[in-house]
């Protein structure tokens, strides 16, 4: 009876149960790795500029057009050092299609405003237009750093990163005492804490004269030593408000990682790794790492821009063949995120499809929102592919959906990929407190998603 179960059931493993000691230090390995470059990596410049100076390291070219391109080959392209395509060049031609696998590289955050800074009765702030979903309660009475640039009228651009070096200050957003807080506290949780209200508190000192705006005076003049910025020039200005926590691990048995930008870092790191570690690949390799997806991947630099396919129709000109020939026959595996089961919150969860911590990489069938609506729904045919894939190449892995049916929902950048006439599926890392300043992930599905990645990659 037990025999016929086993033959007929589905039935899941946790991960730990299913790998050995040689596998345990090569996702350790693999963890602390992709922790030290998550430290680094705190918006999507800084992740593009990192990941270009470890795919230097390892052979990777700028793309020039026209340059003549072989197997074997390793080109990146930096879009506006925002968004970041590499490419290995395959045994195969391009007409046979090619590997891609995308992800994105900003994350939820604070964006100061153009006109930002402004002093109140003797305290001077910035103002904040907040960028993607967050729940802006959880942003106030935590240390925030600032990064970015300023781009001056000269030409010239500034990089700012204020608040990352152990030695540098910090900025916070207050919230009321809760003394004072009755009439708040009885606010529900989206109205608690207002968009107007997400104020950075960035100095108290004020200059010493007798003029206006003391304080605002002082912070620009340190400002100005320091960066040789004047307050006109934050018109011009992507700067960011970040949570200043180191990335650590999680448990006393270290098995989880918390850090800020899991979404979607932890897989654009799975992507880098893999790409970096794919070997004479059959079909040419496509790693994306993506810009605005948290904003609906609009702009310039976002999957929705031509840019990929600008950057794909050279490569494809160079062989003599076709984007679209290219395309219909290529796979993509949109690497992004997904909503780790809390059982802190089952109300929410269909505990049967939701993925889960340590059951490996989890595979979206379908991603959006009532009634399946804005997902491109991959192909059953997709799906049997990756499971016959992972089989063979020990990547464990996992259903994954994102909460119950009438619930909520979410997108990724697989639309824009299906769209493009490529067979697209998303897969990615389970996380804990998605898109809060602190993220949690567990070590075992990023290592397993990097696999997956590797798998997809070095298919024959
Ligand atoms: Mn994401
Ligand atoms: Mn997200």
């Amino acid at each position: 009876m037990s025999d016929l179960r086993e033959k007929l059931f589905y039935e899941q493993k946790n991960g730990y149960d299913r790998i050995d000691t040689a596998e345990r230090l090569r996702l350790e390995n693999y963890c602390r790795d992709y922790m030290a470059w998550l430290n680094e990596a705190r918006t999507e410049r800084e992740a593009v500029s990192s990941a270009i100076a470890l795919a230097e390291e390892r052979g990777f070219v700028p793309y020039v057009p026209g340059m003549s391109l072989k197997a074997g080959d390793k080109v990146y392209q930096n879009n506006r050092g925002k968004a970041l395509m590499l490419a290995v060049i395959g045994k195969k031609p391009l007409s046979e299609g090619c590997v891609i696998a995308g992800a994105h590289v900003d994350a939820p955050r604070l964006d100061l405003k153009q006109v930002t800074m402004y002093e109140t009765d003797e305290l001077c702030y910035f103002k904040t237009h907040y960028y993607g979903g967050i729940k802006k309660y959880q942003w106030v009475t935590i240390p925030l750093e600032l990064h970015g640039v300023v781009a001056l009228k000269s030409g010239e651009t500034v990089d700012v990163v204020i608040g990352r070096d152990p030695e540098d200050p910090r900025f916070v957003i207050t919230d009321l005492l809760p003394h004072l807080a009755q009439d708040q506290m009885k606010k529900t949780l989206a109205e608690g804490i207002t968009g107007e209200g997400l104020n950075i508190l960035i100095g108290s000192a004020p200059y010493a004269d007798d003029g206006k705006d003391r304080v605002k005076l002082a912070v620009l003049s340190l400002l100005n030593d320091q960066y040789g910025i004047t307050e006109e020039d934050f018109l011009s200005a992507e700067l960011v408000a970040v949570p200043a926590f180191d990335v650590s691990e999680i448990g006393l048995d270290r098995s989880l990682i918390g850090g800020y930008g899991h979404d979607d870092r932890v897989c654009a790191y799975a992507e880098l790794k893999a790409i970096f570690d794919v070997e004479d690949p059959e079909r040419s390799c496509v790693c994306i790492l993506a810009d605005k997806e948290e904003i609906g991947s609009e702009g310039v630099t976002g999957m929705q821009s031509e840019a990929f396919d600008c950057f794909m129709a050279d490569l494809c000109e160079s062989q003599g063949t076709t984007l679209r020939r290219c395309f219909e026959k290529s796979f993509c595996l949109s690497a992004d995120v997904t909503n780790a089961y809390d059982p802190n919150f089952p109300e929410v969860s269909e505990k049967r499809s939701e993925s889960k911590v340590n059951y490996g990489m989890g595979i979206c069938k379908f991603t959006g929102a009532r009634g399946k609506s804005g997902t491109s729904d991959a192909s059953a045919e997709v799906v049997a592919y990756l499971r016959r894939l992972f089989e063979r190449e020990g990547v464990v892995w996992q259903m994954a959906e994102l909460g119950k049916v009438d619930q909520g929902g979410g997108g990724t950048i697989a639309k824009f990929m299906a769209k493009r006439n490529i067979d697209t599926i998303d897969a990615g890392v389970p996380v804990l407190s998605m898109h809060a300043p602190f993220e949690v992930v567990g070590k075992f599905d990023c290592y397993m998603t990097y696999k997956g990645v590797l798998a997809a990659y070095a298919d024959k």
